[in-house]
């Protein structure tokens, strides 16, 4: 049998499922629709995703050092580096003082992380990658691809097994139904031999760990299956299909309203996003 296309396939995600979830029409705003004008996707930025980039961006850029040397480094420097990038407009500051505010929270974070690094000096293990975030078939019948990236991978010498951490930047705790952690342990289970024993959310505003209960691997990969498809449904529908109306009607939310101002004219673009996407704020 031909192998499936990997560019053709459907490739999901915890976040793009995240927003087919919340509405199909924010899953095609955010995930498949181009400006015509640019032909390129387009992205928000608001300063609590730009609190978030910066504080991942230190703390998973120490997975790059060896653990014995890991924690020699000076992470408030590096988290200044990582504000640079995301400072003003380009962060979705709209004023020095909103800026000064989400910066101080990222300096705290940063620096309940040194006072007690808990696990970050100890042995971890990475999922294989090349250009793409780790990903592997979630069915080949399907050409559907999952692919994610673990903040944090702990490795557990007594068990040989793996401890999966997620560091959060948000003040609201993970939805319980979120498929975050039935994500995560496909994607560890796909792509090495270790077995997940342990999964925490770690809330670094409050220094809590939450250690969660691992979820089934069968159930994991239905509860993942059974959005992915129907992700893969709505974009075979397409807009003109109805595969991404809006199912409110007239009522409208909060999810789309940014994306549609863009639509219409509004909002101000602030430059290109990581993965080429223009970024506006609105
Ligand atoms: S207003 Fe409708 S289309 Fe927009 S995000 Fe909400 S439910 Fe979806």
């Amino acid at each position: 049998m031909a192998l499936p296309d990997k560019y053709k396939a459907v490739w999901v995600s915890h976040s793009s499922m995240g927003d087919f979830l919340k509405c199909p029409r924010l899953y095609y705003l955010r995930n498949i629709y181009k400006d015509p004008k640019t032909g390129r996707k387009m992205n928000i930025v608001t300063p609590a995703l730009s609190l978030g980039v910066a504080v991942h961006e230190v703390l998973e850029g120490l997975a790059k050092f060896p653990s014995d040397v890991r924690l020699n480094r000076n992470l408030l420097d590096d988290f200044e580096k990582e504000w640079e990038k995301v400072t003003g407009e380009k962060g979705g500051f709209k004023s020095k003082e909103e800026e000064e505010d989400y910066k101080k929270r990222g300096i705290e974070m940063i620096k309940t992380v040194i006072n007690n690094p808990r696990f970050l000096g100890n042995k971890i293990i990475k999922l294989p990658q090349e250009k793409m975030n780790p990903n592997f078939y979630l069915s080949e019948d399907d050409n559907l691809i999952l692919n994610g990236l673990i903040d944090w991978i702990e490795y557990l010498p007594k068990t040989d097994s793996l401890h999966i951490i997620d560091f959060k930047t948000g003040k609201n705790e993970e939805n319980e139904k979120s498929l975050q952690l039935p994500i995560y342990l496909l994607l560890c289970n796909a792509l090495q031999k270790r077995k997940v024993s342990k999964a925490s959310y770690w809330y670094l505003d409050s220094d809590k760990i939450v250690e969660k209960e691992l979820p089934d691997k069968d159930e994991a990969r239905r509860d993942v299956m059974e959005v992915a498809i129907k992700v893969k449904e709505a974009r075979e529908k397409g807009v003109t299909g109805g595969g991404f109306n809006c199912p409110r009607g007239e009522e409208g939310c909060i999810f789309c309203r940014p994306f549609e101002t863009i639509l219409n004219g509004g909002g101000k673009n602030v430059g290109l996003g990581a993965f080429n996407q223009d970024l506006y704020i609105v």
